[in-house]
This record gives structure tokens, C-alpha cells and sequence, in this order.
């Protein structure tokens, strides 16, 4: 039975709302704190499998991500040094064929509305922005939190939902910060009447070099085009300015196709992040508190499965704490085990492939030998785990 207090859910990202709505569906109310002064305010493109349709459909968002999303015809993979095409992965009618939804490309923000949009018609979900939670503390059958602006809240469980910097697990895990793997990204969007670049404009492209990568396809209907470079660097810790990142990037990519030198002299180098991830753990709760998404069991995003992954932990969480009728820590410790092996398997493979994407010398020709052989059934048998998606425990036969 739901209870008349709400759970608390620290964080507004992907997984947070998934979560609030999920947990309404139910009957149960949620405060969504979030540290941002707006929700879902910045972002870049993003890329979401089939997977992730399972829990759109349950929480009424699907015809809403639609009609802001894309699909794109082709996965590529090109070699950056030669720009030959390694790898082509259909992802239009045959992906939806075979794993019965469909993949799609889509700006942040288009997603963060669709499900904000959805929060906002629920009257068990009260969205709360501008709220950083610096502190809180589990008394009997509550927990209350506290704000950077002095506010406090209470509520019967507190959900983790605070991204791979996670506020929640420094206090209930408490290892350190995540693990930086020397490199970093710089994301640009621009208008694609702009792109003058000789480059796919309609596919997601993936341009694999040693050492570094560019990402890019179109975003609201063609009208953008979303670019990620991606490299290793030994300042990858430090803050630079436009002017060395610029510097950085030329020596970097300096053999790399010419037609990558035409992307990056598009690029806006105002902002860089840092890449890293998370070793996977078994535990991610403590009492009636709990993480989820990129808190819980941040991966690398080589498989562009991060959101997709907290995403179905939204759901999954929100369900069990419905079994649970109240037990929290009970409903926590099978959500763990519910997620624990597809979100570690999604750590550890994001790290091989990361490897497979930036191999060099006699690795990238043993890469490219072997994907030579790769065609789309062999590419969908291994995808298959993650684009199948996963079965809920409270749906088990
Ligand atoms: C370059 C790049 C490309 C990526 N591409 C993809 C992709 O194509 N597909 C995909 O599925 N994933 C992708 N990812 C991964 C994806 O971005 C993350 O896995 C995903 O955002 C995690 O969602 P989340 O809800 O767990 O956390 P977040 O999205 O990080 O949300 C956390 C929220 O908590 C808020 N917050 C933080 N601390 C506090 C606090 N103390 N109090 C209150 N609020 C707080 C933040 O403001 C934020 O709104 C990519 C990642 C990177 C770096």
C-alpha cells in the first residue's frame, strides 16, 4: 500500500524522473529535489537502444519521445586514420524488426521534457528545483534531508539519483571519487546547415582512432547536428582554456581523416569533461536509502547504455518498492540483486570496448580484420542482452 508520505528522490536527471513516475503509476507520492536551478535545463544528444522502450511504454512517455526523437537508417564505425567503414549496423526497420522497438537520437533536453511534461500532469509528484541536498540522517521509519539553502524535507526512503559525483553514495558507500581513465570529452551542437564537412548526416558515426574518437549524428529532425570528441590527454585532471584545448586537439588528431579536422574546427572548446567510470559493487542501499542510475554503477558510455540503464532502474525500483508494501530495505536488497549482474556486465564490457574503439598499431589491424567479418546477425546476437532488455523481477514467471 502506498503511504501518505513521500519518498524522497535527491536528483532530476533521467533516472530520478524515470523513478517519480514509475512510482506514481503505483499510487505512490515522490519529491524530486533537485540541485540545478531548472530541471533537464542543458544537454547534448543522446542515443537510446530498444531497451529502453520497455519502461517508456510503462510509464506513458513513448509517443511523446517519438515525436522528438530520430532514427537513424545505420550504426557506423570508420576507421578514423583511413575513413573506411569498419562496422555498419543496421538500426532503422531492422533493429525494430528483430528487437520489436525501435533506436533512436535525441536531444537531452527532448527527453527531460517529455518526462517532465509527464510529472508535471501527476499530482503524487511534487518537483522541487534549486534544492542542493547537502545532509541527511534516518530516523526509525524516515528520512530527513537537508538543502544547501537551509530547507529540510522528510520522507520514508530517499532515493540516490545524483549522477557519478553522487552526494547520497560518498555518505552511504563512501569510496572516493570516480575513476578517471585519462580521458575527456568536448560536446558541440550546431545547425546542419552549417556542416560543411564531407560526413554521414544522417547515421550516427563513431570514428575510431588510437587514442581518440569522434561521435556525431543529427539531432530534431536534421535541423542539428550533435558532435562528441573524445581523447586521451595527461591534463586530462587540469582546467585549460579554449586556446591549449585548441592546441591539445590539433596535436592530437593531427593523422587523423580530413574530414575530422572540418568537425573540429566546429567545435565549441568552452567546456571539457572528464571520463571516467566506477568499479561495479554488489551494494548500493543502506536501510531506506538507495542509489540508482549512474550513482549506483556508472559505466563508460562506449555502449551509450548510461541512461538507458538508469532509466530501467527507475522502474525496477519503483515496482519492487510497490511489492514491498512498505519494507524498504527488503524491496532495496532485491532491487540490487534485480540489477546487479546487467549493470556490472554493462561496466565491464563499456571497457572493453572502449579499448576495441582507441586500439592501436597491430591491435587496430587485428580490429579491423576481425570486424571485416562482422555482419548484422552477428552484431544483433551480441547486442542482444542489452537490446532485449531486461525482465522485471515482479514480472517472473
Ligand atoms: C559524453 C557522454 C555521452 C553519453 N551518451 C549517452 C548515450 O548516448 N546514451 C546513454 O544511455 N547514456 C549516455 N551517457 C551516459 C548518461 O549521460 C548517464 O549515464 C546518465 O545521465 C545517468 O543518469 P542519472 O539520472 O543517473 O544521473 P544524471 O543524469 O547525472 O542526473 C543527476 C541529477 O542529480 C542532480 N544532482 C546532483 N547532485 C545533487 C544534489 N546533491 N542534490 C540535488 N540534486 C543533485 C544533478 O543536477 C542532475 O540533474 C553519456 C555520457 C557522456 C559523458
Amino acid at each position: 500500500m502506498p503511504t501518505s508520505d513521500p519518498i524522497l528522490i535527491c536528483g532530476g536527471g533521467l533516472g530520478g524522473l524515470t523513478a517519480a513516475l514509475a512510482l506514481a503509476r503505483r499510487g505512490w507520492r515522490s519529491r524530486v529535489l533537485e540541485g540545478a536551478d531548472e530541471f533537464g535545463a542543458i544537454g547534448y544528444g543522446i542515443q537510446f537502444g530498444p531497451n529502453v522502450f520497455h519502461v517508456f511504454e510503462r510509464i506513458g512517455v513513448t509517443d511523446a519521445v517519438m515525436a522528438a526523437a530520430d532514427c537513424p537508417p545505420t550504426l557506423l564505425m570508420r576507421d578514423a586514420l583511413t575513413g573506411d567503414i569498419r562496422l555498419a549496423i543496421p538500426a532503422g526497420g531492422a533493429i525494430r524488426e528483430r528487437f520489436k522497438h525501435p533506436y533512436i537520437i535525441i536531444h537531452r533536453i527532448d527527453l527531460h521534457h517529455a518526462l517532465l511534461d509527464a510529472c508535471r500532469r501527476l499530482r503524487e509528484i511534487e518537483l522541487i528545483p534549486g534544492v542542493m541536498v547537502t545532509g541527511f540522517e534516518e530516523h526509525g521509519d524516515r528520512v530527513d534531508v537537508e538543502t544547501a539553502d537551509g530547507r529540510s524535507f522528510s520522507g520514508v526512503a530517499l532515493v540516490g539519483a545524483d549522477g557519478i559525483r553522487s552526494f547520497i553514495r560518498s555518505k552511504i558507500i563512501g569510496d572516493g571519487e570516480p575513476r578517471p581513465i585519462g580521458y575527456v570529452a568536448h560536446r558541440t551542437i550546431v545547425p546542419m546547415a552549417d556542416v560543411a564537412a564531407d560526413v554521414h548526416r544522417r547515421e550516427v558515426v563513431l570514428w575510431s582512432g588510437p587514442g581518440f574518437h569522434i561521435v556525431h549524428y543529427p539531432l530534431r529532425h536534421g535541423t542539428l547536428f550533435n558532435i562528441v570528441a573524445v581523447f586521451r590527454t595527461s591534463s586530462h585532471g587540469q582546467k585549460g582554456d579554449v586556446s591549449s584545448y585548441r592546441a591539445e586537439l590539433a596535436e592530437t588528431y593531427r593523422d587523423a581523416h580530413p574530414a575530422m579536422h572540418d568537425l573540429l574546427a566546429m567545435m565549441d572548446l568552452e567546456r571539457r569533461w572528464q571520463i571516467g567510470d566506477r568499479d561495479p559493487i554488489r551494494h548500493w542501499h543502506k536501510g531506506r536509502i538507495v542509489l540508482l542510475g549512474d550513482a549506483a554503477h556508472p559505466p563508460l558510455q562506449s555502449l551509450a547504455q548510461g541512461a538507458c540503464m538508469a532509466i530501467e532502474d527507475g522502474l525496477c525500483l519503483a515496482e519492487l518498492i510497490h511489492a514491498g508494501n512498505g519494507d524498504f530495505a527488503g524491496a532495496f536488497r532485491r532491487f540490487e540483486a534485480a540489477r546487479l549482474l546487467r549493470t556490472a556486465r554493462m561496466q565491464l564490457e563499456s571497457r572493453t570496448l572502449w579499448e576495441i574503439y582507441h586500439a592501436e598499431g597491430i591491435a587496430r589491424d587485428v580490429r579491423n580484420a576481425t570486424t571485416a567479418a562482422w555482419d548484422q546477425d552477428y552484431m544483433y546476437g551480441c547486442l542482444a542482452w542489452v537490446y532485449d532488455g531486461f525482465v522485471l523481477p515482479t514480472e517472473r514467471g
